[in-house]
């Protein structure tokens, strides 16, 4: 039997460690002790200050010393637990989906800024867990929304994260890109896989566990990209929108990309650490 105090302490040691044999950065071993600890208990972080003398059950003990040693290994701490929040969302993951960015939040601002009318048509490529498509539909409860991806998983789990949010206005299809779309479209958004296939941070942290497909677009990163403002100059309404995340370093060949399929008002924004991260572009009236 351990107490909830001496159980986050000692765990917090072992994860620092672990963080220091791999020479990582940040250090989030404190934090993630309480998110696994919360898990198992089932109870809200406040449980952990309030109680910090209660005991845990010889089971609970035995579950957090299974997810702890997992992340130690390097799970990331969303799949231990199954779930992330996103926006006001609280959304499950899974291995076969990627754990959803507080960066990507940028992309779902600045769609919901968007000139629609009250109720627009919208698509999601690359929906994973759904989590872009789903923070629009419960912003903007007249849109309609719908959610592509190519692999079954991910569509399940995001039909599965509209439905534990009691979202009614997104729906998820599988399909390749903009295949299974309607047309006329009002916006299409993506955050899609545009990580160079050699890049070096594949094999640090989290993203090591992630789905590479979901991360990696050809030599340059750019190949789903150029896929994708191919494919939905196509099914965007004269006039509609298309919206891309994308890595710090890539706005100029984006640009270049959406030029040379038609698109005009082309431009680039910021996010919080000023680096750039989203491009917008506008299908000609
Ligand atoms: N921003 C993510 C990362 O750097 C990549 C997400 C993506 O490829 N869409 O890990």
């Amino acid at each position: 039997m351990s107490r909830i105090d001496l159980t986050l302490s000692e765990a917090t040691q072992r994860l620092t460690d672990s963080h220091a044999a791999r020479r990582e950065q940040s250090n989030t071993a404190r934090l993630d002790a309480q998110v696994l600890l919360c898990h198992v208990l089932e109870k809200p972080y406040s449980y952990l200050f309030t109680w910090p003398e209660r005991e845990l059950t010889a089971e609970q003990s035995q579950r957090f010393e299974s997810l702890l040693v997992q992340r130690i290994k390097g799970t990331p701490v969303a799949y231990l637990t199954g779930e992330k929040e996103f926006w006001s969302l609280k959304l499950k993951v899974s291995p076969s989906v990627l754990i959803p960015r507080p960066d990507t939040e940028l992309l779902v601002e600045l769609a919901l800024s968007m000139p629609l009318s009250n109720q627009a048509n919208v698509a999601d490529l690359g929906t994973g867990s759904g989590a872009i498509a789903l923070a629009l539909a419960i912003e903007k409860p007249h849109w309609a929304v719908i959610g592509v991806d190519r692999l079954p998983e991910p569509v399940a789990t995001a039909k599965e994260n509209a439905a534990l949010n009691q979202i009614s206005n997104a729906t998820f299809v599988e399909g390749d890109w903009c295949s299974p779309l309607p047309d006329q479209l009002d916006m299409i958004v993506s955050n899609p896989p545009y990580i160079r296939e050699n890049d070096e941070h594949l094999s640090q942290g989290d993203v090591q566990f992630e789905p590479r497909s979901a991360l990696t677009a050809g030599k340059d990163g750019l190949d789903d990209i150029r896929t994708i403002s191919l494919q939905a100059f196509e099914k965007l309404r004269p006039g509609g929108w298309l919206l891309f995340e994308h890595g710090y370093d890539q706005s100029s060949d984006i640009k270049l990309i959406l030029k040379s399929n038609g698109y005009t008002a082309i431009s680039t924004r910021q996010d919080l650490s000023n680096q750039d991260r989203v491009t917008l572009a506008q299908k000609p009236t």
